[in-house]
């Protein structure tokens, strides 16, 4: 039986990578630890886990409240509602 390979496209070899050493499947596909997503944007493996598709590990950059997004908010139509 022959395990999964990375599919990871080597282009300046013009050939696949086609490693069978500790290759998982990632949201592109199948790829060995030298070409995770995260190592070829040259960021640390992080594990995955259930619920947690690795391109959505990014952080929304923290709000900072803005006094005009609340007035605004409460603002909008709050007397056609209440009729
Ligand atoms: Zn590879």
């Amino acid at each position: 039986m022959t395990g999964p390979l990375c599919g990871h496209w080597i282009g300046a070899e013009r050939r696949f990578c086609r490693s069978a050493d500790q290759v998982r499947h990632y949201l592109p596909g199948m790829r060995c630890p030298l070409h995770t997503p995260n190592a070829l944007k040259g960021l640390p493996e992080v594990p995955p886990g259930p619920g947690r598709p690795r391109d959505w590990t990014t952080p929304h950059p923290p709000r900072t409240p803005n006094p005009r997004d609340k007035r605004h908010l409460t603002a909008v139509k709050t007397q056609e509602t209440a009729r």
